[in-house]
């Protein structure tokens, strides 16, 4: 079984299990404050206020399953 190691230090989540689970990031709109857990994968942009997020957005983390991540090009 090919072993891959993992990139990620200092997280304390270092056991297994059988499901993989992925950290998505979400963002909030520092701008119009009114929209948050916006994907930085898909949503660039507020979808109330067109603000870009820039680094003054909170960010915050998300564990989820890795078969749910939606997956677009
Ligand atoms: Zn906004
Ligand atoms: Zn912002």
């Amino acid at each position: 079984m090919p072993q891959h190691d993992s990139h990620h230090s200092g997280h304390s989540h270092s056991r297994k299990k059988k499901e993989e689970y992925v950290w998505e990031w979400f963002w909030s709109c520092c701008n119009c404050g009114s929209h948050a857990g916006l994907s930085t994968t898909i949503l660039l942009a507020c979808p109330g206020c067109d603000h870009i997020r820039c680094e003054y957005c909170p960010m915050e983390s998300a564990q989820i399953l890795k078969s749910q991540l939606v997956t677009r090009k």
